[in-house]
């Protein structure tokens, strides 16, 4: 098995390393430096050549001492122990001392050992062993020599190798605190498993456990997407491409199981093994989430600011749009149109009705395909009662904006109002959706809803602000609109008032200022005494018309009076019954005149109730008034019916009869369901008749059908305490 790629502990830098693998440090005291080394004295007599000559003499003394010592016992051989120095001088002397040796032992022995002895004389015999030993000892240094130098070169050898090998850990140490110090991730791994052989410190704080050596990739990474790092590095491994990913993100799973996510500029580097084989991969990593979380803050703000001023362009236009046209169906239609595509891929309009329900206005959509869906958007109505969970429902029913950053298939399903609603609305493919309500002083008056399908858009809280300005801009304009248009009625209305009120005040000044005329000329005729008769038929005209006057400027004061809140009722005890009688008696020839009669019916045990007696005269006099009017010379009939708690007037004609669309105004002030052509009127009456029944805590109501009559029916409490202030009530 392959040792791990381990590397030694490493060492300080203060420290060097011995060939005997003990340390020494630089800072030993001075004494301990200058205790005498033997490998110094060694080395001396080895290099010096004081040392090589002085061993070479001293050998060659003990050679000779030796010789001399045992001459007696080896006659025969004198060289022996000279050999030996010779010997011992080449090897430690090297040539020189081996030759003086050579020379020296020549001498000795011709001089000591060989006869004739203690002289330099030499026999034949002699001179042919002492040529051999010369021979012989200058073969014996050779020897040596050689020798020598041989065992010196493989100690410089082994020196120089121990050197280097020394050099190699101190290089691969530094490497190693370099690698765990470095201020990156850096592993190595082994074999196709990817078994890590190194992995320094801030690698290992990412890994499951510090000591992962030995152990495969898979087992060692705590990365939730660990698939796909094994991937790449598979990749690696099997074609030898190295791998470059720059901001790769990777999430890990802490120590507290919260995933975190960082970005990595990685490098997966394929190492190789003496035949080019990738026997594993290198891998750096340089942890670069601040970066990337600065840039993407960067880039955010960026987008922002762009959509924040496309936004504030937008908005001039809508301003443009709102301020175009008074026509608010047109404006909100355009308005559609202005935020598809702009902001949105879809955009709906729905707009309150009078009858409280609502009517989708507008579907504006972005692509010309999506036609026939938005046909059959248009036809879905916003339905209060519908599904809550409808956003524009929900929008409609919270009465506050609704943002859904992300719909779902199954939120879809889930909000719709019925399947065909949800087949429809998964049509529009729509993803983020806001539907903002379009309030104004409290009312509703309809729903905008935005959203994005296909353009994959995502809303925001800032889109759902723009929301929320652009429907109050369109709110407000649409009330705006009301307004203008409910200033321009009530100008209207005042002309006609005026028209019809100067007319009807002239209707009976005419005959009274004829009769004036006729009188002054009948003054002129009779200059003494006129006729009782005639001045009684002039007077009565006179009076009657202008009781009218008198009549129509009442109930302009009391329009007045209304309007200003200032109509007072004075409650008493009034019998009902008599009351009616009363004024049918008053009216009887008013009724004749006009073909009619007066029928009344109840009331004649007397009908007590706490009531205003002058505005309940008013209130009958109004109705048989109108009865009489529009009556068409028909018998009119009068009924009163008593409760324990109410009382109850119908006053019933067979006359002209009204027609359904202006039954619901009526009431109101200044209107009227006829033209002037054919009859006067101020449209006050009923308004005036409605404000004092209920004023009295009553209610008034009519049933007509056209040509066919009507019937104006008065419900009234028999109680009602205290003087009533009344004010003004404007008709819904
Ligand atoms: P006016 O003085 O114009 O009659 P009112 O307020 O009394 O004003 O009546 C309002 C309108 O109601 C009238 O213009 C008329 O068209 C209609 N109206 C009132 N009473 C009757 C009735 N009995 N039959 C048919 N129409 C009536």
């Amino acid at each position: 098995m392959r040792r791990p790629l381990a590397l030694p502990t490493p060492v300080s830098h203060l420290e060097t390393t011995r060939p005997s693998g003990s340390t020494r440090s630089l800072s030993a005291p001075l004494e301990q430096r200058l205790t005498p080394d033997p490998r110094k004295a060694w080395s001396w007599l080895q290099k010096s050549r004081l040392g090589r000559y002085g061993v070479a003499l001293l050998f060659f003394l003990c050679a000779l001492l030796l010789q001399m010592e045992l001459a007696s016992l080896m006659s025969t051989s004198p060289f022996l122990f000279f050999y030996g120095a010779v010997m011992v001088a080449g090897w430690w002397g090297g040539w020189g001392p081996a030759l003086l040796v050579t020379a020296l032992s020549l001498g000795a022995v011709d001089h000591e050992f060989l006869p004739p002895r203690l002289t330099l004389q030499m026999r034949s015999a002699d001179v042919l062993s002492l040529g051999i030993f010369a021979l012989l000892a200058i073969f014996i240094t050779k020897l040596n020599v050689s020798l020598s130098r041989a065992m010196e070169e493989r100690a410089g050898l082994l020196e120089s190798e121990r050197q280097a090998r020394a050099a190699s850990e101190a290089a691969r140490t530094r490497l190693h605190t370099i690698f765990m110090q470095a201020p990156a991730q850096i592993f190595f791994l082994r074999g196709a498993t990817h078994d890590f052989d190194f992995s320094n410190a801030r690698n290992s704080s990412l890994l499951k456990s510090r000591d992962t050596l030995g152990m495969p990739f898979q087992e060692g990474v705590v990365k939730v997407a660990e698939q796909d790092a094994r991937d790449v590095l598979d990749r690696v491994f099997a074609t030898g491409e190295p791998f470059v990913g720059n901001a790769v993100p990777l999430r890990f799973l802490q120590t507290d199981g919260m995933e975190k996510e960082t970005f990595h500029n990685l490098v997966y580097q394929p190492t190789r093994d003496t035949q080019g084989q990738v026997d594993g991969i290198a891998g750096f990593g340089f942890d670069v989430t601040d970066l990337v979380h600065a840039r993407q803050r960067a880039e955010a703000l960026a987008i922002e600011l762009r959509q924040a001023e496309f936004r504030t362009r937008v908005l001039a236009e809508v301003s443009t749009v709102l301020a175009s046209s008074l026509d608010y169906e047109a404006t909100m239609r355009n308005l559609a149109k202005l935020v598809v595509p702009a902001l949105a891929d879809w955009c709906f309009v729905d707009l309150a009705q009078p009858d409280g329900n609502f009517r989708r206005l507008e579907v504006a959509h972005a692509r010309p395909e999506d036609a026939a869906t938005a046909a059959e958007v248009l036809n879905f109505q916003l339905m209060p009662e519908g599904n809550p969970r409808h956003p524009p429902t929900a929008a409609l029913l919270r009465g506050e904006a609704i943002l859904l950053e992300e719909m779902t298939p199954a939120h879809i399903k889930r909000s719709a109002h019925n399947e065909n609603h949800a087949r429809v609305m998964l049509a529009t493919g729509l993803r983020s959706f806001i539907a903002v309500p379009l309030v104004v002083r409290g009312h509703t008056l309809g729903v905008f809803s935005f959203f994005t399908s296909f353009s994959n858009r995502r809303y925001t809280q800032a889109d759902l602000a723009f929301g929320l300005e652009l429907a109050y801009r369109a709110a407000l304009s649409m009330e705006n609109a009301r307004l203008y248009r409910e200033a321009q009625e009530a100008i209207r209305l005042r002309d006609e008032f005026l028209s019809i009120a100067s007319h009807e005040l002239k209707t009976p000044l005419t005959p009274l200022s004829l009769k004036l005329q006729a009188l002054a000329r009948e003054l002129e005729r009779h200059p003494d005494a006129i006729p009782y008769s005639v001045v009684k038929g002039y007077v009565d005209t006179g009076a009657r018309q202008v009781k009218k006057l008198a009549e129509l400027v009442g109930d302009l004061l009391d329009v007045s009076r209304i309007a200003a809140g200032r109509l007072a009722l004075e409650l008493e005890d009034v019998d009902l019954g008599a009351l009616i009688r009363e004024v049918v008696v008053r009216y009887e020839p008013h009724a004749t005149r006009a073909g009619s009669t007066l029928e009344v019916e109840g009331g004649e045990s007397g009908l007590i109730g706490r009531w205003d007696r002058l505005r309940l005269e008013q209130v009958v006099t109004n109705l048989i008034d109108n009865a009489v009017k529009y009556g068409s010379g028909k018998p009119i009939q009068l009924s009163l019916e008593q409760g324990p708690t109410r009382a109850r007037l119908r006053v019933r004609d067979q006359g002209i009869g009204i027609a359904p669309e202006h039954l619901p105004r009526l009431f109101g002030r200044f209107e009227r369901a006829v033209s002037e052509r054919h009859y006067g009127g101020l449209g006050l009456g009923l308004y005036i008749t409605r404000t004092l029944v209920e004023a009295m805590g009553g209610r008034v109501r009519v049933e007509s059908e056209q040509g066919r009559g009507s019937t104006f029916t008065v419900d009234l409490p028999r109680e009602r305490t205290l003087p009533v202030d009344v004010s003004v009530a404007q008709p819904q």
